[in-house]
């Protein structure tokens, strides 16, 4: 009883086939119609390979490098038709859209990434932002407006977590009893800034225990262990918001585009931050960079140029499996990246383990409302194959997506904040388990640790000053 979505004409080709590209085909399958003899997956590395194998498409064993990339997709694509699927690492987000479009083949990523080597070879940290990463395919947008449908960063987070702002927006216009109609960006921000939202937390707790113990050496994630430590090492980054009363001594301001967010001299994965989810209560988060601290902070602006009326801070909060914590407490302590990657499968996770990923706004007058999605490893197993709950929102955020393109083909370049929150949930919702909303009256200043003096900002409790571990 899956619904057909769409049909994709021409080559269906998929670059990666890691967790998450293991985790979207079956989704693709399952709810388009397409000329199975024409998709392709692309993956170079040897385990992933031979799972590539294994489902009967064809397999292209070729690592896209920025001299070969024309020709390996060049020699598959069929003008005016076909969807490119990236869920890789190391390959340009923005070569690859820009080669889409320029042959009519719709483009979909969940992440701006940069080729290999740009993470740890960039020696100036502005420019090892995710802010410059974004800017360079807005700058493509604004360069190249409409034309064939990309779409950029659309998985849990970047991507679903844009659609649930919205829908939370909606929801705490409803219980604070406020007109909310809003029907362009403008009317987006406008409703941010009327409910008295000073900003949001991409709150995530990740629940998920590995039957067996981590070993030392090891990383462990529940998501790309090579994705997660490069996104580590970047500086942190946040949205900066207008209501913001203090500027971190280490913090830098952007100088060149939408200036909606500025990066700390320390690594994101190093960096605690206080934060709130349903299953915790309060928790730190890790302050890891990510495109939609960027694109939620310039979307809901209101005003504009350098100092303007309105704009909510905006960043992750991620506290991720406990395996992960350590991992990275080993890494950073030793100053080494483990030699063993390794991603949880969904059957070597303990039952119980959720995945909470949702956005508090905070601020307004009911305090803090959470949405979002507290998927379960166990209900993931009868929802969909080939993954845990973290893929699973994840993979269904590129299946929302790829219909929306589908339905939207000439839309040219978008972000997840662009497109229609209520369709794209709407393909979602069967697969992200319970999605709540709940209040909470916690703020970063409940219960702080009172015996050493700190710098706290008293006046204004959603501080950045408050919210960062110092
Ligand atoms: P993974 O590490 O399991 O798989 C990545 C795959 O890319 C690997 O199989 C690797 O061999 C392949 N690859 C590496 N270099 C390549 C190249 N040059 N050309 C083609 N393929 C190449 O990662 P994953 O967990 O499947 O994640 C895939 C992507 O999705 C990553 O970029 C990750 O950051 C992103 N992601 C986004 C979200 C989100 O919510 N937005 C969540 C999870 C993952």
């Amino acid at each position: 009883s899956h619904p057909i979505y769409a049909r994709i004409d021409g080559p269906v080709i998929m670059i990666g086939f890691g967790s998450i590209g293991q985790g979207t085909l079956p989704l693709i399958e399952r709810h388009f119609d397409f000329d199975t003899s024409k998709l392709t997956i692309i993956e170079p590395g040897e385990a992933n390979g031979a799972a590539a194998r294994e489902t009967g498409y064809a397999h292209v064993a070729e690592t896209l490098t920025p001299d070969n990339y024309k020709d390996v997709l060049g020699g598959l694509f069929e003008d005016g038709k076909g969807f490119v699927v990236n869920l890789s690492v190391d390959t340009s987000s923005l070569d690859l859209m820009k080669f889409c479009r320029e042959h009519g083949v719709l483009y979909i990523d969940t992440v701006v990434e940069p080729w290999a080597g740009f993470y740890f070879d960039t020696e100036d940290n502005a420019a090892r932002t995710n802010y410059a990463l974004r800017q360079k395919v807005r700058d493509e947008k604004a360069a190249n407006p409409g034309g064939t449908t990309a779409v950029s960063c659309c998985g849990a987070n970047p991507g679903m977590v844009s659609w649930f702002v919205k829908a939370a927006l909606l929801r705490l216009a409803e219980d604070l009893g406020a007109e909310a109609d809003p029907k362009s960006r403008g009317e987006w921000a406008a409703l941010m800034q009327t409910l008295g939202v000073k900003g949001v937390h991409i709150a995530e707790r990740d629940t998920q225990v590995r039957t067996e113990p981590r070993q030392p050496g090891h990383f462990v994630n529940t998501w790309s262990v090579e994705g997660f430590i490069a996104e580590g090492f970047q500086p942190a980054e946040l949205g900066w918001g207008t209501f913001e009363p203090w500027f971190p001594p280490n913090g830098h301001r952007q100088k060149t585009g939408c200036k909606s967010a500025i990066w700390l001299e320390q690594p994101g994965a190093n960096t605690r931050i206080r934060t709130w989810c349903p299953t915790p209560g309060p928790q730190f988060g890790f302050l890891v960079t990510h495109n939609e601290a960027v694109s939620i902070a310039d979307y809901y602006t209101v005003g504009a140029g350098d100092d303007p009326e309105f704009r909510p801070t905006v960043h992750y909060a991620y506290h991720p499996c406990d395996d992960a914590v350590l991992s990275l407490h080993e890494m950073f302590g030793s100053g080494q990246v483990q030699d063993v990657h390794h991603i949880l499968d969904v059957d070597e996770i303990e039952p119980g383990g959720i995945d909470e990923l949702g956005v508090l706004l905070y601020g307004h007058a009911k305090n803090a409302m959470w949405f979002g999605s507290r998927l379960s490893n166990e209900e993931t197993k009868g929802l969909a194959p080939k993954q845990n709950a973290t893929g699973l929102q994840v993979s269904s955020a590129v299946l929302a997506g790829m219909v929306w393109a589908l339905e939207n083909p000439e839309a040219g370049i978008v972000e997840t904040d662009e497109m229609d929150h209520r369709r794209c949930l709407e393909v979602q919702m069967p697969y992200l388990g319970p999605v709540e909303a709940h209040y909470t009256d916690w703020t970063p200043l409940t219960d702080r640790q009172s015996h050493f003096p700190e710098e706290l900002v008293e006046s204004e409790p959603w501080a950045f000053a408050n919210v960062l571990e110092r």
